[in-house]
């Protein structure tokens, strides 16, 4: 096992000083940090590689165009899939509407469902809306127990010879709850294999090991900045059956194999979902965060923030004030803590800790449905990595104690 306080010196912004105190960073489900191996692999491609690629003869488009191509296979065998399904787009939000837009559009139409669940990202939701509202196809949704855990037992009464797609969270990033997709994709699959599974990994494969071969899914779809990447860089994962059916999403120059004035011959995969000059650094960079993770080991990273969740649940029950959303049981449960700290709003809460070098987030966390079904406002999020150290929890203690006395709430 890794030891978390070693790790922390790899990253050089953990050093910082925030408001007279060392910087603890628990805000990771937003985004993460990026090691110094990260930070040199960006620096270093613009300083010795930079060109574009594909279409140059000279040295430094080919060195471009091979770390490129380089960092498809690193990603390809990090969520055990095969190169020409791994397509780099933005982020985790650009994948789910290229999937919408491309084979929704194409394959959905009047009176057919879409099935989604309720604990959803935006992210996940106004995507199919839009392609609702464009074909006149409906959404219905798997609900949440009241622990905040799927209630799988209501997929069968869903599925329904109209239901094309089932596209859901892996990890809620509100709840932290880790949903049961292989059973679930199974589930679908065993009704209709036509009903294609499409599984938001945002939260999940920055956290743990995950194979798409293992989920049975058909898309699946994550963003770089979340495992100590650089922004600006995600990836679809898609069946290359499907992509070879799916019109491209973006048109220009890079996804074509021959252009005539009244048509055009598309590249072949995953070229023709990757129209325009892409984030060749990014994706260095997202390559190298993705080694450095695999040295570190990620069944190691999970059973490290699973500790940690334990530890802060254990601590947060000395406030009989803070209510936490999700999963009591720690079994289904990722590294992320939400919780609502009673009469003090979740920005009062997240400044007070500000104040003491913490950074967590408070809001809806783009998860406005969820919220108004748990009757909440807004809620305070802790969400832990591999740098994070009982310490870092110790220092949240402190400020909801802070918090307390700010606010005069007696225990
Ligand atoms: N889905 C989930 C579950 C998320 O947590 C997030 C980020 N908060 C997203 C999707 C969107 O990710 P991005 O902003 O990188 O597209």
């Amino acid at each position: 096992m890794f030891n978390p306080s070693i790790v922390k010196k790899d990253f050089p912004i953990l050093a910082r000083n925030i408001n007279g105190h060392p910087l603890t960073y628990l805000d990771n489900s937003a985004t993460t940090q990026k090691p110094q191996v990260v930070i040199d692999a960006v620096s270093n491609y613009y300083r010795q590689h930079n060109a574009n690629i594909n279409r140059g003869v000279h040295l430094l488009a080919e060195e471009a165009t091979r770390a490129y191509e380089e960092a498809r296979e690193v990603v390809a065998d990090f969520i055990s899939a095969q190169r020409e399904e791994v397509v780099f787009v933005r982020n985790t939000t650009e994948a789910l509407n290229l999937v919408a837009y491309s084979w929704g559009l194409t394959n959905i139409g009047k009176g057919d469902e879409i099935i989604l669940t309720q604990m959803e990202h935006h992210s996940n939701i106004v995507p199919w809306q839009l392609v609702a509202q464009k074909t006149g196809a409906t959404i219905v949704y798997l609900p949440i127990t009241t622990e905040g855990i799927l209630d799988t037992s209501k997929l069968a009464s869903l599925l329904s010879p109209k239901t094309k797609i089932v596209s859901l969270t892996h990890v809620s990033n509100v709840l932290g709850t880790i949903n049961p997709v292989k059973q679930i994709c199974k589930q679908v699959k065993s009704f209709n294999k036509n009903i294609v599974c499409v599984v938001d990994a945002a939260q999940s494969v920055p956290h743990m090991p995950v194979s798409v071969k293992d989920l049975g899914c058909d898309f699946l779809a994550f963003s770089g900045h979340k495992l100590c990447g650089p922004m600006g860089i995600g990836v679809l994962w898609g069946k290359r059956n499907l992509l070879e059916e799916m019109p491209p999403f973006l048109g220009g120059g890079d996804m074509i194999s021959a252009v005539y004035w009244q048509k055009t011959e598309y590249a072949d995969l995953p070229q023709k979902f990757e129209a325009g000059t892409p984030n060749v650094a990014g994706a260095v960079g997202l390559s190298a965060a993705i080694q450095y993770l695999q040295k570190i080991g990620l069944e190691d990273i999970s059973m490290h923030e699973k500790e940690l969740t334990r530890y802060l649940l254990e601590k947060l029950s000395d406030f009989p004030e803070v209510t936490v959303l999700g999963p009591s049981s720690l079994e289904n449960r990722s590294g992320l803590v939400s919780f609502v700290f009673k009469n003090v709003h979740a920005h009062d809460v997240a400044q007070v800790l500000d104040s003491v070098g913490v950074a967590v987030r408070s809001g809806q966390h783009c998860c406005m449905p969820l919220h108004t079904l748990l009757n909440v406002s807004a809620s305070t999020r802790i969400s832990f990595y591999l740098y994070n150290t009982n310490a870092d929890v110790d220092q949240v203690i402190e400020g909801l104690k802070k918090v307390r006395h700010v606010f005069q709430l007696k225990k």
